[in-house]
C-alpha cells in the first residue's frame, strides 16, 4: 500500500469529487479517520499530513492511545464511533469531543449526568438502527423522535443522526432514509459512510464520513 500521506490525499480528493457531483462544498464534510486497532506509529503520519479528526470505537483503547498523542499534537478532535456502555460515560465525556452512538434512554441519562458533572457538553449523534437488524446497535426508527426529545430535554447537544447500513447490501436506500428521518426531525448532521461507501453517503447528504481501512490499511 502507498504511504499514509498519499492515502489521505487520495481520500480527500475522492471526498472533493463526490461533493462536486452533489453540488456541495467539501468543506461541509468532516473526515473522521477511524484509527481503531492501529498503533500510535500508524496514526502519527496522518496527523503530520494534516488530519485533525480521529475516531475510536472503544473507550479503553482510546484512553490508552490518545492522551500521549494529543499532548504531542495539540488540536486533535477525538470522536467515539462505537457503542458505549453507560458505566463508561464519565470516561467517555472526558476523552471524546463528539460521540456517534447515542442510542438508548439509559445512555442519555448517563451521558447527561456525566456532562453535568464534568461541566463539558459533548455533541452526540443519535445512532439509528436503519436496517432494523436485531444484533445491531442504534435505536429503532420509530423510537428516534422520542429519543431525540429525551436527549434535548437532558441538555445533550444533538449533532445529528448516525447509521451503519446492513453489510453486503446496497447502502444508498439506507443513507437516503437516514437523511429523510433527520430532515423530519429538524437535523442537518448526518454521520454515514465508511471506506466502501463514503462517496455514495456524501452524494446523499453525509456531513461526517467515518473512514478506517481506506486510510490505515486492513485491520489485524
Ligand atoms: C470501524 C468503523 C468504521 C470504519 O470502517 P472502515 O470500513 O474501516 O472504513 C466506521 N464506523 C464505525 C462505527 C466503525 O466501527
Amino acid at each position: 500500500m502507498s504511504d499514509p500521506a498519499t492515502r489521505l490525499a487520495d481520500i480527500r480528493a475522492r471526498i472533493e469529487a463526490a461533493a462536486k457531483v452533489a453540488q456541495r462544498k467539501a468543506a461541509e464534510i468532516t473526515l473522521v479517520a477511524v484509527s481503531k486497532t492501529h498503533a500510535a506509529e500508524a496514526i502519527e503520519p496522518l496527523i503530520l499530513a494534516g488530519q485533525t479528526v480521529f475516531g475510536e470505537n472503544r473507550v479503553q483503547e482510546a484512553a490508552a492511545k490518545w492522551p500521549a498523542l494529543r499532548e504531542a499534537h495539540p488540536g486533535i478532535a477525538l470522536h467515539l464511533v462505537g457503542q458505549l456502555q453507560s458505566n463508561k460515560a464519565e470516561e467517555a465525556v472526558a476523552l471524546f469531543d463528539c460521540m456517534h452512538s447515542l442510542d438508548r434512554p439509559s445512555l442519555v441519562a448517563a451521558l447527561a449526568r456525566a456532562m453535568d458533572k464534568a461541566g463539558r457538553q459533548v455533541p452526540c449523534f443519535v445512532q439509528v438502527n436503519i436496517g432494523a437488524e436485531e444484533q445491531k446497535g442504534g435505536c429503532a426508527i420509530g423510537d428516534t423522535p422520542a429519543l431525540l426529545a429525551e436527549a434535548r430535554a437532558a441538555g445533550i447537544p444533538v449533532a445529528g443522526l448516525m447509521c451503519v447500513p446492513p453489510l453486503d447490501t446496497e447502502p444508498a436506500p439506507y443513507f437516503a432514509l437516514l437523511d429523510k428521518i433527520a430532515a423530519d426531525n429538524g437535523l442537518s448532521g448526518l454521520s454515514m459512510g465508511m471506506s466502501e461507501d463514503f462517496e455514495t453517503a456524501i452524494m446523499l447528504g453525509a456531513t461526517h464520513v467515518r473512514v478506517g481501512s481506506a486510510l490505515f490499511g486492513p485491520r489485524a
